[in-house]
């Protein structure tokens, strides 16, 4: 049997804003249980501050935990068989990768717009790189469609994708989100974490050009 698949997000933020965390908690969720999500290279006292779900597989309940720190992806390179999400790689990721890969290491990074190629940071150590179509996902969906590739089998191309959603709040005000997101088959909506919404609402009324 083939071995299970981890996910790792090397935190590179300076802190952890709520974006951030409800798009941890998202992975922790959907990855599951099992010592398969990896959050890397948080500092201590960002640890602390974490919700339980994140640091304590024996109080989550609802969510999964099984997050593992490590000092950082560095503790992987040389390891083999870890593939790094990059937007700048110049293949794309495919059902096969599953027998190649066993680490799938993504960039803990807010998305920005235009993107900062911080993903960039992680190449120095040498991992192979895949990338996940030309635009840019949050970490969360990044994750999401990796496991749709090599765990279900669906190749890039036949995931069905929302770009670019504009949420709607009333008549006359409305936030365009620059990313790609899965669609929710059964909505149409695009997927985001829970609480996503609400924090981009409020956040709506201040400018903003640095997001999730
Ligand atoms: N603007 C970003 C940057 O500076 O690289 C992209 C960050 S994206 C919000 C967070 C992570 O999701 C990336 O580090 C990468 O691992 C993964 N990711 C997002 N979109 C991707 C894509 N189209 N191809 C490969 N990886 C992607």
């Amino acid at each position: 049997m083939a071995p299970e698949k981890k996910y790792v997000v090397e935190h590179m933020e300076d802190g952890i804003s709520p974006w951030v965390l409800l798009e941890y908690l998202a992975i922790s969720h959907d990855v599951g249980g099992g010592a398969k999500f990896y959050l890397t290279s948080l500092m201590p006292s960002l640890k602390m501050s974490l919700p339980p779900q994140l640091v304590d597989p024996e109080v989550a309940t609802t969510t999964s935990t099984d997050v593992i720190d490590l000092p950082g992806v560095r503790e992987l390179a040389g390891h083999g068989r870890v593939c790094l999400l990059d937007p700048g790689a110049t293949k794309d990721l495919a059902p096969q990768d599953a027998q190649v890969f066993d680490w799938f290491v993504f960039g803990g990074i807010l998305g920005d717009h235009p993107p900062r190629d911080r993903t960039g940071e992680l190449r120095k150590y040498g991992f192979e790189g895949r990338r996940l179509g030309p635009k840019q996902m949050t970490t969360d969906t990044a994750i999401r469609v990796v496991k749709m590739v090599v765990e279900d089998q669906i190749p890039l191309d036949k995931i069905e994708y929302v770009d670019f959603p504009e949420l709607r709040w009333n008549k006359h005000e409305s936030t365009e989100m620059p990313f790609r997101y899965v669609k929710d088959g059964q909505t149409g909506e695009p997927i985001m974490p829970e609480g996503m919404r609400e924090l981009i609402r409020q956040d709506s009324n201040r400018g903003f050009d640095e997001f999730v």
